[in-house]
């Protein structure tokens, strides 16, 4: 079963196979035996082997065991996941938040419970997977707007007639690096009555002093802003959370079908991702750090000849025009011990190396980056 489709994939250069660590995450990680600079991860700040980070989630192990063992509303959820949400509000000056299991599922849950089938979706084109796909389980009608095309944007608001609307987009678009013109977004969401939900995982932790793009923006008391991040990425957790309204958290809670029907994040995780919000919230996560090595990246691939997109963050993608292209450069710098990964269709329309950079590097490691890829492609 399924051979000849994956032998067509083989053939086209997309068939993908998990690279499986043989321990820490980190600056350095071991793969089939190889010891390799690692630009493929989205710890951005290292928290995922913080000691402080890893301590948190030995101890709530054995304060609240290894499973949670029901869905949140079923007895599944400890203090802890009631301190995380408190915390996440808190941290984010929201009224309220609510914790999912994973980017994936807040996506799944909160898009098709904030919309629904009478309900106008206007997406980004280039939003993530898991938009795509709570777009798609809401049975909301869905208009995919060009890329930052805030005219054409407002085009479709402009034309449609529902009662209910929702514009999502990501903060910053996580195979580009790019940044959505949020401000002018919102005012569009003000002007046609619409609700904004905005996906910041790849800015949590990074921008706004760790709190997001929005909260970087300074926007006015914002009844209708629906922020969604994640604990995975640059807080070196799992899980992902909601932070709004009252009313809207508390109509998730209700309505969110990922959130009502999957057993509740285990405790550990929960213990981890309160640690490393601590660490951001108090100023200690290295931000600067991270900013500065992403500058020094990007400084040493200019005049290379790379062709990269027009990053706004520490995803750097370098593109190419060919899968055997990207796959190739991608083995040879394995071969050089640099783990950057090749990303290819369907998950972006045009091949390319997804490199991102992490406060956890340091500058030799950027160097042989940036002279293995001349030598590479020389
Ligand atoms: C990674 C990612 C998700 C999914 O989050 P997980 O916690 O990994 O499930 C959602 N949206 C965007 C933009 C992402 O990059």
């Amino acid at each position: 079963m399924f051979t000849g489709d994956l032998e067509k994939l083989a053939k086209e250069g997309l068939l993908r196979a998990a690279r499986d660590r043989e321990g820490l995450q980190g600056r350095i990680v071991s793969i089939s035996g190889a010891r390799l600079l690692n630009f493929a991860s989205n710890d951005y700040l290292g928290l995922s082997a913080h000691p402080d980070v890893t301590g948190a989630a030995q101890k709530a192990v054995l304060e609240y065991g290894a499973g949670s063992g029901a869905a949140r509303l079923l007895a599944g959820g400890t203090l802890l996941h009631q301190r995380l949400e408190e915390e996440t509000a808190k941290f984010l000056g929201r009224e309220s938040a609510i914790i999912f299991n994973s980017g994936y599922h807040a996506n799944l849950g909160a898009i098709p419970a904030l919309s629904g089938p009478e309900a106008e979706i206007f997406s980004d084109e280039l939003n993530h997977a898991s938009i795509i796909d709570g777009c798609r389980l809401s049975r909301a009608k869905v208009h995919i707007y060009k890329h930052k095309d805030n005219g054409h944007l407002e085009d479709l608001l402009k034309a449609s007639g529902a009662r209910k609307k929702l514009i999502a987009t990501e903060s910053v678009f996580s195979m580009d690096g790019d940044t959505a013109p949020l401000e002018e977004i919102f005012h569009l969401s003000e002007k046609y009555n619409a609700l904004l939900y905005v996906d910041e995982a790849h800015a949590i932790g990074v921008f706004g002093g760790g709190r997001g793009l929005v909260s970087q923006l300074d926007l006015p008391p914002i009844p209708r802003l629906v922020q969604m991040g994640t604990f995975g990425k640059a807080l070196g957790s799992y899980g992902a959370f909601i932070a709004a309204d009252k009313d809207i958290i508390a109509w998730l809670q209700n309505t969110a079908r990922t959130f009502l029907f999957s057993t509740a994040l285990p405790s550990s995780i929960i213990g981890a991702s309160l640690a490393a919000l601590e660490i951001v919230s108090t100023g200690k996560a290295p931000i600067k750090t991270l900013w500065a090595n992403r500058d020094f990246l990007l400084n040493g691939l200019k005049n290379s000849g790379l062709v990269l997109c027009p990053t706004e963050s520490p995803i750097i993608p370098i593109l190419f025009d060919s899968v055997e292209e990207v796959n190739e450069l991608s083995k040879k710098l394995f071969d050089s011990g640099i783990y950057a990964p090749a990303i290819r269709p369907p998950t972006v329309k045009r091949p390319r190396l997804r490199i991102t950079v992490s406060a956890s590097h340091e500058e030799g490691d950027i160097g042989k980056l940036v002279a293995t890829l001349k030598l590479l492609l020389r």
